[in-house]
């Protein structure tokens, strides 16, 4: 018998579990995991390249820990695209939106305390969650996958969970969540008891709607979780970033770790930000996608519920996963989540979304 990670004494809650992640499957067509399919322009490698290069020669230094400047960029990108003035006092940023995630756990969540989120949505919610020693409570959505809000209320009132997750636009079912939803559950989470309510904006540059950063003011337990690795076409950067309350952001400097974020980084993404306009030019051609996605879809005959993210939820199907490896089989990945009968397909290219559009659409003349 090997020596296996069952003989070691991890913790008894992580035991018998698997790592989060979807499979990366080297096909022609990959549309599982809601990335841009546009490379970066060249114009940005190249100021990438020259930023890096200066932060090289100070590599023998740390970086800057509190990472000023890239806090005051975002900051304004911020403002600039939502009309809500904030300033590096309210931003804080972190490796991917994952971290921001796990340092507001640390922060406010732990061993005693407990977090909700309104399922399905962000499984990393939960797992990270878990990782900190949180106890996680699932929350209720309706049918069409919006969240049932007395019920939320309800629950909020119940377990009087220390953070409340929203997802808008919510992953993986697509849908926005009205800035009445957020309001009502930001109030029944501090009738309950003062609770922090995030608010993970991920997808928001693809919405049909408006950010929901205005509703940070006059509301200090309320938290804003954005990432550069969706609409900026920058996952392989990670890159994520919170807006709240100045004592939000000295909460979670409570768990980072010193120096968190590399001088490689932050050069990288400072370059980035200096090329929003280029970064961000993808995002009205992908939307149009989207919608041509959802249409399509509904054409050929299946379900789709609405989204305004850079994937689609479509389905019903009587065995998810048996469709998900049909479409694999001709080429494109796409993502099954677990939602029982539905897959998610994420926006690509106007070709990738042609292959993916002809496999379904092939599959449903099968099944006919
Ligand atoms: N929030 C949501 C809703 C997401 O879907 C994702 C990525 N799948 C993240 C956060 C994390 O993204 P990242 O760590 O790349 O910023």
């Amino acid at each position: 018998m090997t020596f296996g990670i069952d003989d070691l004494p991890v913790r008894d809650e992580l035991r018998g579990k698997s790592p989060y992640g979807a499979p990366q499957l080297d096909v022609p067509v990959r549309l599982n995991t809601n990335e841009n399919p546009y490379p970066l322009p060249e114009a940005l490698v190249e100021r990438i390249t020259e930023r890096v290069r200066e932060a090289a020669r100070d590599l023998n230094r740390y970086p800057d820990r509190d990472a000023v400047e890239l806090r005051t960029r975002l900051a304004e990108y911020l403002t600039e695209t939502s009309g809500y003035a904030v300033d590096e006092h309210n931003v804080w940023a972190a490796n991917g939106s994952n971290e921001v995630i796990q340092q507001l756990l640390q922060a406010f969540g732990g061993p005693g305390r407990t977090a909700i989120g309104f399922e399905p949505s962000y499984s990393m919610h939960g797992l990270i969650a878990r990782g900190t020693g949180t106890g996680w409570i699932s929350g209720p959505r309706h049918d069409d996958f919006t969240i049932d809000v007395p019920a939320a209320e309800r629950a909020v009132a119940e377990h009087r969970p220390d953070v409340v997750f929203i997802t808008t636009p919510n992953n993986p079912t697509g849908n926005a969540v009205p800035a009445e939803t957020v309001l009502a559950l930001y109030e029944a989470a501090q009738a309950a008891k003062p609770s922090m309510v995030v608010v993970d904006e991920a997808y928001i540059e693809f919405s049909h709607g408006a950010s929901l950063l205005s509703l940070l003011e006059g509301r200090p337990y309320l938290v804003v979780s954005r990432t550069m690795s969706k609409a900026f076409g920058a996952a392989g950067l990670r890159l994520g970033y919170l807006a709240a309350h100045p004592a939000v952001v000295d909460a979670v400097q409570l768990v980072r770790l010193p120096y968190h974020l590399s001088a490689v980084t932050q050069a990288t993404a400072l370059a980035a930000l200096e090329h929003t306009g280029t970064l961000l030019k993808y995002v009205e051609q992908l939307k149009t996608e989207r919608d041509r996605l959802v249409a399509e879809l509904r054409a050929i005959g299946y379900e789709v519920t609405e989204s305004d993210a850079n994937f689609v939820q479509f389905g019903r199907f009587e065995d998810s996963h048996e469709v998900w490896r049909k479409i694999l089989d001709r080429g494109v990945l796409v993502r099954d989540n677990g939602v029982p009968g539905w897959l998610r397909v994420t926006a690509g290219t106007p070709e990738e979304n042609d292959a993916f559009l002809d496999a379904v659409r092939e599959l449903k003349k099968e099944q006919e």
